[in-house]
């Protein structure tokens, strides 16, 4: 089958090969930043920043971060797309949204060449998770404005794969349409978030349906972390009979990484595209990639026309590591551990929402491991914040008080807090949309009203 759309040798370089090769790519992408967007040419002038001088990722650490909050800011002040925009209005020939969980979306600008540099990353990171041309995929990802929909779905494409723009909603009808698929040798494949699998489990099951039986043999996840928690993949791969495989990405710069077969962390398939550094999410400081190292991804594009993102802090917290792989690649892995901006601190200890997902799915099948955190008052946390958690339909409402206490418990040992557990109905939590884990009440944030039906004293 033909690759001919990426040179298959840039993933045998390791970091000091790559970061050679975008040396000049650097220095490229600075002088365009610097000649046609006032808002990177003010910030390097008031640093005393030389563009001239910026031509590797050692002289890239010397240039200021962008936080995605200061093109937010200057939409909220009028911009259409920020500061950052550096292409005539007649190049954009897209433009996504990307957040919405933190406060208003946020909106992006792509030409033709940026689009084509987000489908080349997202085609090499779906290769390296099995999708190839063979295959016919359901998207159920978001169409309305976001990445994960019309983005991904040009990747999918570009690696040549079949795929239906099905988008979000209208479950039933989905799988009703997937039944009638006639039987396929290669089976068919889904596009999701881990949570909307584990949603439509449960909607097949009101239905009496077998999702087993729908030969869909290949499931490419992506939108959510869940995949990368022990045990919810298994959960996931059992209810359907797939192959589950995770991609991380971030919607500024493109999908960028993908887990091979070996399935240990995300093959960074960025190289040559966009820049990435490692930081000291508290100091700022650059971090060396040595293996299994802790740090903040940082990134740079490197060939981007319409809004180029230069030192863009993701807030994504990640374990690296830098030993080969067994499939012959050399880009470094991935783990992600969480957001910075999802952690919180409960009497001095960091919790972050990947890790009470990891406790509570000890408590299947009893609970569906489905939930959120809500933190009613602003820090310091000396409270017991709420842990909302669905509870299997199969449970018997005599057990509920126990459950509850057990729970709490495995927080406790497995996350270091006392939290207040609320047991829910099944189906309540999870959704089609992106699920969110956590909500600050005190920042006008709170939980969707729901039904509770146990809530511990
Ligand atoms: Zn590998």
């Amino acid at each position: 089958m033909p690759r001919h759309f990426w040179n298959e040798a840039i993933e045998t370089l390791g970091r000091e090969q790559v970061c050679a090769l975008e040396g000049p790519l650097i220095a490229a992408q600075i002088q365009y930043v610097y000649q046609h967007s006032s808002y990177y040419r003010d910030k390097y002038d008031r640093a005393g920043i030389d563009p001239d001088g910026i031509d590797s990722h050692a002289e890239l650490a010397s240039l200021p971060f962008t936080e995605k909050t200061d093109i937010a800011e200057a939409q909220r002040q009028g911009d259409l797309f920020g500061p950052n925009q550096c292409a005539a209005f007649t190049d954009i020939i897209r433009m996504t949204c990307t957040g919405g969980s933190t406060g208003a979306p946020t909106r992006l600008g792509w030409s033709r060449n940026d689009i084509d540099i987000y489908n080349e990353m997202g085609a090499r990171a779906l290769w390296t998770m099995g999708c190839r041309p063979r295959d016919l995929v359901i998207s159920c990802l978001n169409y309305s404005m976001y990445a994960g929909g019309i983005m991904d779905h040009g990747a999918f494409e570009t690696l040549g794969a079949g795929i239906l723009p099905y988008g979000i909603g209208n479950s039933e009808r989905l799988l009703e349409m997937l039944a009638r698929f006639p039987a396929r040798d290669e089976g068919y494949s889904m596009f999701m978030t881990p949570s909307y699998a584990v949603r439509l489990a449960d909607i097949a099951q009101n239905m009496n349906f077998d999702l087993r039986s729908l030969n869909v043999t290949r499931g490419y996840f992506s939108g959510e972390a869940g995949l990368q928690v022990p045990g919810y993949r298994d959960k996931i791969e059992q209810a359907w009979g797939m192959r589950a495989m995770d991609m991380y990405g971030t919607a500024e710069l493109g999908v960028q990484s993908g887990e091979c077969e070996h399935r240990n962390g995300h093959h960074y398939c960025g190289a040559g595209l966009v820049a990435v550094e490692l930081i000291d999410p508290a100091s700022g400081e650059v971090e060396t990639f040595d293996n299994e190292r802790e740090g903040e991804l940082v990134f740079t594009s490197l060939r981007r026309e319409a809004c180029p993102l230069i030192r863009l802090r993701s807030h994504d917290i990640v374990r690296i590591y830098t030993e080969p792989c067994a499939c012959g690649r050399n880009s470094f892995r991935l783990h992600t551990l969480g957001r910075s901006d999802d952690m919180f601190i409960v009497k001095g200890v960091n919790v972050y929402p990947l890790g009470i997902q990891a406790a509570l799915l000890e408590h299947r099948p009893a609970t569906s491991a489905e939930f959120f955190i809500e933190l009613a008052a602003p820090p310091p946390i000396d409270y017991r914040p709420r842990v909302c958690i669905e509870v299997a339909a199969s449970t018997d409402a005599s057990r509920y008080a126990a459950l509850a206490g057990e729970i709490g418990s495995t927080i406790k040992k497995r996350c270091n807090f006392n939290a207040a557990v609320e047991l829910v109905a099944q189906g309540s939590i999870a959704s089609e949309h992106k699920t969110r884990r956590l909500y600050r009440a005190y920042l006008g944030n709170a939980a969707p009203a729901i039904e509770v039906l146990y809530r511990q004293g």
